[in-house]
């Protein structure tokens, strides 16, 4: 029997190179493999009779006949053109085959064949377009809801298929650990359920069925979190007040004024701090205006008084660049502060760890993974987390029993929209920035269509010459399925069309030095052109970066384009965004379309909720997602539910396997998707 826990190379048919290819991936487990959901499904369950056949883009049919007919020639170039006429009761049909000469031997006239494929019709007869074909009844016969799941090079969608069929037949499932009440309350599936459906569905129900278990268990382990963070807070029988500073001093280092929202937000910050209960206030503010300042002036008033502030980014990058600007100030007012991330040297690590403990260091600035196990503080008081922007994560660590009640503050660029803040973030405080530094000019947007990237390119061009830089941005890192533009090829074009430029591609899989040593290059001007995913979405500030170019923009969302457009415009220069539309959608226009029209953060949001509506378990399963967690702040009723069954949780003892998976699906999860 297979454990959750084992390592992949104990399922069958995984060697070395696999495993490390899926490591790549960042499944490592048994576990890790079954979560590894797909991203669509192909619907093979229902043969069609010919005279049914249609014309679809985007959908394959299934069809069954007797070949009646094959013949190979050549089509230039020496390829080959294989073709098929094949019959059913209702009429004929046939299929088309490029450069398999190979697949005509195992042809044979007369016999019964299953096609599966995309059709076009030529004169009135349906032609299956390169389909897949097997004998009924065969091994390769597999109808039913074939799972499709994101691929890597190397991997292919049906390798994943060939492990987890052997997985869900030799692993040892789970015991129950969602709390029995809700379970039966809910009628929620068990866990062995949601993996073989999830992954092999029997039918559409059992499909939903599975998918509200996949979604509930991870709205209700941040529910948890909240449950947890509100228990602490009621349980603090110590004062965590800060005393009030003249923060003038502090101010006038800054070379500009505090906008208005700025100026409120640090109003009440300061207010929090001087109170003996713990602050727990988020700070909502669209990109580009101004949380850092206000995460500054916080911190300045905790360390006048000697306290510990720890900042928290989700990115390498993110942090060095939060940790240069903010040392920059503070060490010249005698606050040390220090840079804690993974990528420091054992050594160094030391160093830090130590002048935490001794309370040496004042300003703590690094990724999340600095609440982790062995840092010690002499005199926590702040914690403030930056750009969270999945929900719930900008909580107080569960980890974080063992010292006293911190300060925290929480800064997030995405906005939610109103029907959903109660549930969401119904345990803080809000202060709201909805001004903007003026001397900033209105990103000009364009969408464009593939044909006209052209254009855009001919546009970065022209900045460059000016001396400013540009960001192009692509969904994914590498060729794939499917016609999603890569940095590979967006480089490699790249590297062509903008001749004489300063090109790079950065992307979440390097390694941390590398990806920052290339940042820092962008960032100082020794490269003009960064071909990037949505690495550079959270925070990264590049004043001298006037164009972005995103290309396959219909495969983001309207929240995410707001993110990454933020990453220009950052000064008073004139900044462009050219969003390059690859599809045909009706909504992908439509945001595309609002992406144009404004940049205010909080119509935005509101128009994406409006666009796709709260979030239907369903959906995934016909039209295929992305992100096959979706959005999972939509799934408005599973929210509701989990919100309120973490009654059955006790914070003050919370199950180990509930701590596992908070680690696991919530941390861990936030720091590697980034
Ligand atoms: P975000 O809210 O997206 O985190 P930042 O804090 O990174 O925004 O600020 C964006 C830029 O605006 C920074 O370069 C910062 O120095 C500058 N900035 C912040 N506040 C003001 C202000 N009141 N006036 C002018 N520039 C400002
Ligand atoms: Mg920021």
């Amino acid at each position: 029997m297979l454990k959750m826990t084992d390592e992949v190379s104990k399922i069958k048919g995984i060697g070395t190179k696999k495993q490390e290819k899926l490591a790549n991936l960042g499944i490592r487990t048994v576990e890790d493999l079954l979560n590894h959901v797909p991203v669509k499904y192909r619907d093979r369950r229902e043969v069609l009779p010919s005279n049914r056949l249609s014309e679809t883009k985007d959908r394959e049919q299934l069809a069954e006949g007797v070949l009646i007919r094959k013949s190979v020639r050549p089509y230039g170039n020496g390829r080959t053109l294989l073709s098929g006429i094949f019959a059913d009761d209702s009429g004929e049909f046939r299929a088309v085959f490029f450069n398999m000469p190979f697949l005509s031997k195992n042809l044979t006239c007369g016999e019964r064949y299953v096609l599966f494929g995309k059709i076009k019709f030529q004169k009135n007869i349906p032609i299956f377009q390169v389909p897949e074909i097997c004998k009924p009844g065969s091994p390769k016969d597999v109808r039913g809801i074939i799972p499709v799941y994101r691929s890597t090079a190397g991997i292919s969608s049906a390798d994943f298929g060939k492990w987890v069929r052997y997985t869900l037949s030799n692993v040892e499932f789970p015991a129950e650990w969602l709390p029995k009440e809700a379970v039966e309350e809910r009628k929620i599936c068990t866990e062995e359920f949601k993996y073989r459906n999830l992954h092999f569905p029997e039918s559409g129900v059992a499909y939903r069925v599975a998918r509200t278990r996949y979604v509930y268990e991870i709205l209700f382990l941040h529910q948890t979190i909240r449950r947890w963070n509100q228990y602490q807070l009621a349980e603090s029988a110590g004062d965590s007040s800060v005393p009030e500073v003249d923060l003038r001093p502090f101010l006038s280092r800054l070379d500009f004024v505090l906008t208005e929202g700025q100026i409120h937000a640090v109003q009440d910050i300061s207010a929090d701090l001087s109170n003996s209960r713990p602050m727990n206030r988020l700070v909502q503010g669209d990109v580009g205006c101004g949380k850092t300042v206000v995460a500054e002036a916080a911190m300045y008033q905790v360390a006048c008084s000697g306290g510990q502030c720890v900042f928290m980014a989700p990115t390498e990058i993110l942090a060095r660049q939060h940790f240069e600007k903010v040392s920059e100030t503070f060490e010249k007012m005698g606050v040390h502060c220090v840079l804690l991330i993974s990528a420091l040297s054992a050594a160094e690590k030391r160093n830090v760890l130590s002048e935490i403990k001794s309370g040496s260091a004042l300003v703590v600035i690094g990724t999340h993974a600095i609440i982790q196990d062995n840092v010690i503080f002499r005199n926590l008081q702040l914690v403030i987390t930056d750009e969270q922007h999945r929900f719930g994560v900008n909580q107080r660590r569960i980890l974080r029993e063992k010292t006293n009640i911190p300060n925290v503050l929480v800064m997030s660029a995405t906005p939610i929209p109103r029907t959903l803040q109660a549930t969401v973030y119904g345990d803080m405080d809000f202060s709201m920035i909805r001004t903007k530094p003026n001397a900033r000019k209105k990103i000009i947007t364009r969408a464009i269509s593939k044909r006209q990237r052209q254009m855009a390119y001919a546009e970065i061009q022209k900045e460059v010459e000016k001396g400013n830089r540009a960001y192009i941005v692509v969904p994914s890192i590498e060729e794939g399925e499917g016609s999603v533009a890569s940095v590979e090829k967006v480089f490699e074009d790249a590297q062509k069309i903008l001749k004489g430029s300063r090109i790079a591609a950065i992307h979440g899989r390097m390694k941390p030095e590398e990806k920052e040593s290339i940042m820092t290059n962008f960032a100082e001007g020794r490269l003009d052109v960064l071909v990037a995913t949505v690495v550079i979405e959270v925070g990264i500030d590049v004043p001298e970066a006037t164009i972005m170019v995103i290309e396959n923009a219909d495969r983001f969302g309207l929240a995410q384009l707001h993110q990454l457009r933020g990453r220009v415009g950052r000064s008073n220069r004139q900044s462009y965004c050219w969003l390059v539309n690859y599809s045909q959608s009706e909504t992908a226009l439509e945001r595309l379309r609002i992406m144009q029209e404004t940049d205010d953060g909080f119509i935005i949001s509101e128009e994406d909720y409006r666009l796709r509506g709260p979030g239907d378990i369903h959906g995934t399963m016909q039209h295929g997602n992305a992100d096959p967690l979706g959005d999972l702040t939509r799934y408005e009723k599973v929210l509701a539910c989990a919100a309120e069954d973490v009654r059955y949780i006790d914070p003050g003892s919370i199950d180990e396997e509930i701590r596992r998976r908070i680690h696991k699906y919530i941390v861990e999860d936030y720091e590697n998707t980034i």
